[in-house]
């Protein structure tokens, strides 16, 4: 699709010095944010509203999703100092909602799960009012790995099923749709105090049936949370956005999910999954 994009999707992004600030403090302590590897528009309200998305377990992944733009390669060495530094920048940066996310490691034999709890219980010591959503890879469905983020007890827990069923062999190849609906599923058996979300994206050549059905296949997996925001390509050697999907689109897909009883639902062009990530449960006791 070589159409322009709509102009609800044209942002203007703003400057302040507070970006650099974060910024340098994030380096000399050695850590990543998709907030500013990913150039996010919204990093400046995030940051206003003491919310980041950390990015763990190195920058090279080893999936092939043809719709993202983290390397592919070989993964580095787990880095055990990580999770301290996490916390130090959670609480220097006063965060009040902390999303900690990875690259998939399929190469580690828990999958990185370890170490996300590692991550969710440093935090907890420096931050204990923080609230902490982790948004995991599939595990390659290991319920032991899952088992041991949600001991953790991280106030979310949070899988992308990214796209719909159909369209796993072009965008998520080695992934695999009902793997990634039992691990949501898994997430409220394993303890129902722990929030269970999910995203995807549209735009990708998904109708909006099927958009409906992967919205009650989530339902049925006791998902409380859906995000649903505009596919945009990183690079012509990505993903080609197949249709930019209008703003009353997103409406409908909003009112639909909401009728289907999701307890939180964000859906608009500019949704990513960790938008406004504490809205969902800033009015519950938690
Ligand atoms: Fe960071 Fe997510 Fe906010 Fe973007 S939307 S700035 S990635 S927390
Ligand atoms: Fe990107 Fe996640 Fe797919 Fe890896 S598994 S390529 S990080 S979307």
């Amino acid at each position: 699709m070589n159409e322009q994009k709509p102009d609800w999707l044209k942002i203007r992004v703003s400057y302040s010095p507070k970006i650099n600030e974060v910024s340098e403090m994030l380096k000399a302590l050695n850590l990543h944010t998709v907030c500013q590897e990913a150039n996010c528009p919204n990093a400046m309200e995030c940051f206003g509203k003491r919310t980041a998305t950390f990015m763990i377990l190195g920058r090279e992944c080893t999936r092939q999703c043809t719709f993202c733009n983290v390397s592919k390669g070989h993964p580095m060495l787990v880095d055990e100092d990580e999770p301290a530094r996490v916390a130090k920048a959670a609480a220097e940066l006063d965060l009040k909602h902390v999303v900690v996310t990875s690259v998939t490691r399929d190469d580690l034999p828990d999958g990185g799960a370890g170490h996300f709890a590692r991550v969710i219980e440093e935090v907890k010591k420096t931050s204990p009012a923080t609230a902490i959503e982790v948004l995991i890879p599939d595990f390659e469905g290991d319920k032991e790995a899952l088992a041991v983020v949600a001991a953790a007890k991280p106030q979310v827990i949070n899988h992308n099923i990214e796209t719909v069923k159909r369209l796993y062999p072009s965008v998520r190849p080695i992934a695999d749709y009902d793997r990634s609906l039992e691990l949501i599923q898994r997430v409220k058996e394993l303890d129902p105090s722990i929030y269970s979300k999910s995203g995807l994206m549209v735009g990708l050549g998904e109708t909006p049936d099927e958009v409906e059905e992967l919205l009650k296949d989530l339902r049925k997996s006791d998902c409380d949370i859906v995000t649903i925001g505009q596919y945009l390509a990183p690079s012509a050697l990505h993903h080609p956005v197949v249709e930019y999907v209008t703003p009353e689109q997103f409406e409908k897909y909003k009112l639909l999910a909401e009728g289907m009883g999701f307890r939180h639902v964000a859906s608009s062009p500019l949704v990513r999954s960790s938008y406004h990530a504490g809205e969902a449960f800033s009015n519950d006791s938690i």
